[in-house]
């Protein structure tokens, strides 16, 4: 699609600009990383990311990854979102695309849930002195299967 290719240059742009005005090497490496982050990753963490770009036949190591995702959450291209004390995950950055994230406590799947109402009451929303990149909110719960299995362990 004509749009997901210029938002992908887009990206590519920013990150050159951010990496030159910073003193950074522009390597391969970083760009596959944003490549693949852009191209089909939706929620995700270093482990899978790690795996998908081994996949892609570009193992890069995990320095290298950590270093780079530093770099993307700096220049506002990904988004970290902390769920407690040793757990969290990315995504990419954007204004337009609100959504909540259902996070299961049990089985830490995350899902997205699209809420139009509560989109339009955000995003109309003037806050002073702050200037929002990225919206998201993160509700904590049980998934469905998760729930299921809870009550199904219960009664025995
Ligand atoms: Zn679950
Ligand atoms: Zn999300």
């Amino acid at each position: 699609m004509d749009k997901d290719r210029d938002i992908k240059q887009a990206a590519k742009q920013k990150f050159t600009d951010y990496l030159t005005a910073n003193k950074c090497r522009k390597t391969p490496e970083r760009f596959a990383i944003l490549e693949l982050i852009y191209s089909d990753m939706r929620h995700f963490d270093i482990d899978t990311l790690s795996v998908a770009l081994q996949k892609s036949g570009l193992p890069v190591s995990r320095a290298t990854l950590y270093n780079t995702m530093r770099l993307l959450v700096d220049c506002k291209l990904i988004v970290k979102h902390r769920l407690d004390k040793n757990r969290a995950f990315y995504e990419r950055a954007s204004t337009n695309d609100f959504h909540l994230h259902l996070v299961c406590t049990n089985c830490l799947s995350i899902t997205d849930y699209k809420d139009t109402e509560l989109q339009r009451a955000i995003l109309n929303k003037k806050i002073k002195k702050f200037k929002p990149v990225h919206y998201a909110l993160n509700v904590s719960g049980l998934c469905s299967e998760c729930a299921r299995q809870l009550k199904k362990n219960k009664k025995k």
